[in-house]
């Protein structure tokens, strides 16, 4: 997933008027995007999240930790709420919007979101477990996965979940066999289709044919598309409700061209199977992938712009279409939790290393790695770090964040300038950790992963404990 390099901006200003103050005794700290809301800087020069410095979060709770600012948090799903709401509203439809769990799903992020008004989606029993401990009712719950289980499926239905997902033909009759088996209130599922549009970074692709794994695609070269007859297949299962079609279509989504144009392929397919047989499906779900920021200079997409935009578009097709609109849902999990974390490091060893062009690049690692920030070795993914425990120089130095790990690729940050006087012992903070972090976590070089802290009004709390060698040592047998 490419990243662009963000344009000039506030920070890159700031960046240069510090090569005009050599060795001034200020900190390089701005506060904003891509850090949390809740992000300041202290009288001292160091940084708090949520009116906690973090000198006192390292000291209390150690490094690396994920630090989670939770009014950050609750602030950006409540706008996702309200904007999508306030826009559908204004179109004469409902929606719904669920967290995508897989981003990052704790007890207490899952009744956060919930006393946020959201609901939650899960793609695994585990996940489905975490949001059931807090306390979710089954009905805000939904269940994904392109390869659930029998025990996963079960599970789904014990709590009454508000709508599986199912993503393939087969799916369709386990669902409908567990169902059967048990007896009782027939399911509520939604077909996963494929509309052929992919995006992530700031471009989409639309092709017509699909060659991965998720969901069935609403191409249909001869007969009927797969998507059509997933449709049709829950139609005719007595064990199975029709709930309505879904469509994700990619993560990290800047442009929105992509949402708008899989949605009208989306309630497409919906009036081709009214016209069918009779059966207009009560919802619509649109997926999530909105973008956030992870480096300065770059602009997370605005949901108010972005539920404005989608909801016009639904109901210039819709009334093209001649169909009844349909209730509508998101599911947004980057976008919720992703800005309101970062990681809190301390810095080790920092070596320079003369490069070929005869510029230094300084090597500076820090305490976790790839085992607690997968994306850069997994995508090429872009952050932003910053030394945010003291003062430090005006001066900066082109620097790489490396991990503890035994790989070359364990790279936190490829590329950031930093104070040149950083040394061992100072806290670095990478911005904009909050989703697939943790979630992504790994123990690699029997590594404990860190534990997540939450911080609000002053005071932190950990929500996630840190691993021990002990909790590794206890899966291993002898
Ligand atoms: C990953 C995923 C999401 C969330 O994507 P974000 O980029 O985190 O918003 C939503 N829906 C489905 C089906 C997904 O797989």
């Amino acid at each position: 997933m490419a990243q662009r390099r963000h344009p000039p901006g506030a920070r890159q200003r700031a960046g240069s008027a510090r090569g005009h103050r050599p060795g001034a005794d200020v900190t390089t700290f701005i506060p904003g995007e891509p850090w949390s809301t809740g992000v300041a800087r202290a009288a001292d020069g160091s940084v708090t999240v949520g009116g906690v410095g973090v000198r006192t979060l390292a000291s209390q709770h150690g490094t690396p930790a994920y630090v989670l600012d939770e009014a950050d948090l609750r602030a950006r799903a409540r706008g996702y709420r309200r904007a999508f709401e306030t826009a559908f509203a204004e179109i004469g439809a409902g929606i719904d919007v669920y967290y995508a769990g897989k981003a990052f799903l704790s007890v207490a992020v899952a009744r956060w979101v919930h006393e946020e008004g959201l609901r939650v989606d899960t793609a695994t029993g585990g996940e489905l477990a975490v949001a059931l401990r807090a306390g979710i009712p089954g009905a805000h719950l939904g269940l994904h996965g392109n390869n659930k289980s029998d025990a996963e499926i079960a599970r789904a239905l014990d709590a009454g979940v508000g709508r599986i997902i199912v993503d393939s033909l087969v799916e369709v009759d386990r669902v409908a066999d567990a169902v059967a088996a048990r007896g009782g209130a027939p399911a509520p599922v939604m077909v996963r289709v494929t509309t052929g549009v992919h995006a992530g970074g700031h471009e989409y692709i639309s092709t017509a044919h699909e060659d991965q794994k998720f969901g069935l695609s609403i191409a249909s070269p001869d007969g009927d598309s797969p998507a059509m007859q997933g449709l049709l297949k829950v139609l005719a299962r007595p064990e199975l409700r029709l709930l309505g079609i879904h469509s994700h279509i990619g993560s990290q989504i800047l442009d929105p061209s992509g949402f708008e144009v899989a949605a009208r392929a989306v309630l497409t397919l919906r009036a081709r199977l009214a016209e069918r047989t009779g059966v207009q499906v009560e919802e619509v779900d649109l997926g999530g992938g909105y973008g956030i920021a992870y480096l300065p200079g770059e602009v997370a997409l605005d949901p108010d712009r972005i539920a404005k935009d989608i909801a016009g578009s639904v109901e210039a097709s819709n009334a093209e279409l001649g169909t009844a609109l349909p209730r509508f849902s998101i599911e947004p999990g980057r976008a919720i939790v992703g800005p309101a974390g970062l990681t809190l490091y301390t810095v080790g060893t920092v070596k320079p290393v003369r490069l070929d062009d005869g510029r230094t690049r300084t090597y500076v690692s820090v305490d976790g790695g790839m085992s607690d920030n997968l994306r850069p070795a997994l995508y090429g993914a872009r952050y932003h770090a910053e030394v945010v425990g003291r003062r430090a120089s005006m001066q900066t130095v082109l620097a790489r964040v490396v991990g503890k790990h035994c790989e070359s690729g364990d790279i936190v940050v490829h590329e950031v300038q930093l104070p040149a006087d950083i040394r061992a012992g100072d806290l670095l903070a990478v911005a904009a950790t909050g989703a697939y972090g943790r979630s992504m976590a790994s123990n690699y070089n029997h590594v404990p992963r860190p534990p997540v802290v939450g911080v609000a009004k002053g005071t932190s709390r950990v929500l996630v404990r840190r691993e021990t060698e002990d909790d590794l040592l206890a899966l291993d047998l002898g």
